[in-house]
């Protein structure tokens, strides 16, 4: 019977070696869509666990589960890498409200900005000045932004098709915003929500004081859309109108936090390494769900999906879940500090951090050779639909590892809801469609699959396909 179970293996295996690439990608997608985990994992992390902003509670809880999910896995090697993450924590929840007359006031949806001070315990009150995004600031005076709570009113651009550019048009009025408006005397911030739709949600995110004096920093709320343009309109009938509000949140000391990785060691070329990759640590309003639960998933069941499809990669695959993303990215300089001190040679690496919807493709960081390598893939990926493929930003966490010959590269999912959700109360598990999990956790491996075969180092022989 022994016997009969090895040459069954045998057989199998040679088959793997036998099958097309066209027939391995469909055995991939076919075990992606029929018997994956990443839902189930993302409903733990999500429902079970919840947000996991860096240096909570939550976060550890999500080290230690991932870590023992991929335990399961039966990889080569799992192990966590201690990094320090800052840990700013929100306290109790924010109070808002327009003020037209005293005693007349209207509620306004508010959350505080990830890092921002706290405002003084009192709250804070004062008239506004609505300012159309960071560089219209500059046309401002001090003597007219005195004292006064600068309003950054400047909205997602709807043209952009990719909503990532919209996003990355407007940031800067959330990042720098306190620092700019603190330096002409404001006495604090509201910014208008980075969300391409009229909803009461607030959405957090990064900012930054630089090395302004903590006595000298004043308290960054976001305002929900929808509130943002009630106040725009209350200040165009009345400009004394004021507005109030109270946060309660705190930087405290860095903590110790671990990224959670994991290795399936390659059989030719152990010491090329390949890592997929999304990060374990999200915002505090919601659960995290598409950011970046989905990321963090999708990557586990690469390597899942690369075991049970019988693929014996060439070349170590790692998953990487970086800890820390979402404000400081310590996570993925600790990880790219470690391997640069052990000489690792990192070949390439995938990171998905742009929501769990429908897979378009990817967006690739490397040399024309290797692009052109891609490109003599695109019809392989066709059947699933997959037809973006295309040079430029490849993922946060990851950025570090970039070298001139290596590939970097980021899923890239249909993004005309991911702002819906982004850093607010809504990126909740029920906002992630099982399927569109699925089908980017195939896409990803796909990926893998084929770099692993042909290498990072396209000669004109070795890019042929067996279609
Ligand atoms: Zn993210």
């Amino acid at each position: 019977m022994k016997k009969i179970i090895i040459l069954i293996t045998f057989l199998l295996s040679l088959n793997v070696f036998s099958q097309s690439d066209a027939e391995i990608l469909k055995n991939i997608y076919n075990k992606s869509l029929s018997y994956g985990k990443s839902y189930e994992w993302l409903d733990h992390l999500s429902n079970q666990i919840g947000g996991r902003l860096s240096g909570s509670l939550n976060a550890e809880k999500a080290v230690e589960y991932t870590k023992e999910e991929l335990e399961k896995l039966g990889l080569d090697k799992v192990w966590l890498q201690p990094v320090m993450v800052p840990k700013w924590v929100r306290g109790l929840p924010e109070f808002a409200f327009i003020e037209t007359v005293p005693g007349k006031t209207t509620p306004i949806n508010i959350c505080a900005l990830g890092g921002s001070v706290s405002t003084p315990f009192g709250g804070l009150k004062a008239n506004i000045i609505e300012v159309n995004g960071i560089d219209d600031l500059k046309n401002f005076t001090k003597e007219q932004v005195e004292g006064k709570i600068v309003f950054f009113n400047r909205p997602m651009d709807e043209t952009f098709i990719n909503t990532f550019e919209a996003y990355g048009d407007c940031g800067k009025q959330r990042y720098y915003g306190a620092l700019e408006a603190g330096k002409l005397g404001a006495s604090g911030i509201l910014v208008r929500s980075l969300n391409l739709r009229l909803d009461d949600y607030p959405h957090t995110g990064a900012m930054t004081y630089k090395d302004t004096p903590v006595d000298e920093r004043i308290p960054a709320a976001a305002i929900s859309t929808s509130h943002a343009d009630l106040l725009s309109s209350m200040l165009k009938m009345d400009n004394n109108i004021k507005v109030y509000f109270k946060q309660n949140c705190k930087q405290l000391k860095d903590v110790q936090s671990y990224n959670v990785i994991g290795e399936i060691t390659g059989s030719e070329f152990p010491n090329e390494i390949m890592v997929v990759g999304g990060h374990l640590d999200s915002w505090d309003l919601g659960d995290g769900s598409h950011d970046d639960g989905a990321g963090v998933v999708q990557s586990m069941e690469v390597l899942r999906l690369i075991k049970e499809s019988g693929i014996k990669p060439k070349r170590s695959i790692r998953v990487v879940l970086f800890m820390n993303e979402e404000n400081g990215l310590r996570g993925g300089r600790k990880y790219a500090e470690e391997s640069k001190r052990k000489g690792e040679n990192h070949v390439f690496a995938l990171e998905s951090d742009a929501g769990g919807f429908t897979p378009r493709g990817f967006s690739f960081d490397c040399s024309d050779a290797n692009f052109n390598q891609v490109l003599s893939w695109k019809s392989l990926f066709d059947p699933y639909l997959i037809h973006y493929f295309k040079q430029g930003h490849s993922g946060a966490d990851i950025g570090p590892l970039k070298r001139d010959s290596n590939v970097l590269c980021g899923l890239v999912p249909d993004s005309q809801r991911y702002f819906d959700h982004h850093h607010a109360a809504t990126d909740t598990f029920d906002a992630v469609n099982k399927r569109e999990l699925e089908l980017g956790a195939a896409t990803m491996t796909a990926l893998v699959y084929l770099f692993d075969k042909y290498g990072t180092n396209p000669l004109p022989e070795n890019s042929q396909l067996k279609n």
